[in-house]
């Protein structure tokens, strides 16, 4: 009998790739920072502003800054209260405010955005999470896999991560060594709208998934139909 998954994660893994990428992209997915793809300095950013806070209020507040001022240099220049007001409808705004104006002056006086993990979280406001990503929605370099909640939770559904792991650095390192290195650094946004749609947090679109008969379902209780 042929088994219901290939024993093989990295031919598993690359066969969900291969699935899910042209149906998020018929349906037009995009996270916020992902719009910024390749401008390293509106990634950076952008990335910073998403933290915990809605992709419509990210947008908005991406908008409305960079309509202030659209390179390092001017936004480190800008008000403390005209950031503040700009980017008032994301998360922690005050501390983001000052972050955006910090991290600005550095990256003004360094003359580019860095291009190393370390040198990138050396910037306030940026955290591990947004240095992978910054690192290859900005640069097209993916040492590691940028895990969220969307790239945690499904991984553990697909039986990639353990359920009992939970910090996101060792959940990169489990999925790293079952996804095929160049999968790396599209995984993160390609689960992030994947979660956002169909595997969805509370009662996954199960019956419906485009890579059901390649997912063991791990945890998973309650589907929507
Ligand atoms: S089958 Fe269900 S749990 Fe598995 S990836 Fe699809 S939606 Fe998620």
């Amino acid at each position: 009998m042929k088994a219901m998954f290939p024993d093989d994660d990295l031919a598993r893994t690359r066969e969900i790739a291969e699935r899910l990428q042209p149906i998020l992209d018929e349906m037009g997915e995009r996270t916020t920072v992902q719009l910024y793809q390749g401008q390293p300095f509106p990634v950076v950013i952008s990335s910073m502003l998403s933290a915990r806070t809605r992709e419509e209020n990210t947008e908005m507040a991406m908008n409305r800054l960079f309509a202030l001022a659209d390179t390092p240099q001017a936004m480190s220049q800008l008000k403390y209260e005209d950031v503040l007001e700009a980017i008032k409808m994301v998360q922690y705004p005050g501390n983001k405010a000052q972050y955006v104006i910090d991290t600005s002056s550095l990256i003004a006086q360094q003359g580019s955005v860095p291009q190393t993990l370390e040198e990138l979280m050396a910037l306030p406001g940026i955290g591990w999470k947004s240095a992978v990503l910054i690192l290859w929605l900005g640069f097209g370099l993916a040492p590691e896999i940028c895990v969220d909640v969307h790239v945690a939770r499904i991984g553990i559904r697909l039986g990639l991560v353990k359920p009992t792991t939970k910090q996101p650095q060792k959940v990169s390192r489990e999925l790293m060594a079952k996804i095929p290195e160049d999968l790396w650094g599209p995984w993160n946004p390609m689960m992030v709208n994947f979660g956002r749609t169909i595997c969805l947090r509370v009662r996954p679109k199960c019956p419906t998934c485009p890579i059901n008969d390649l997912c063991p379902k791990i945890g998973v209780q309650d589907v929507r139909t």
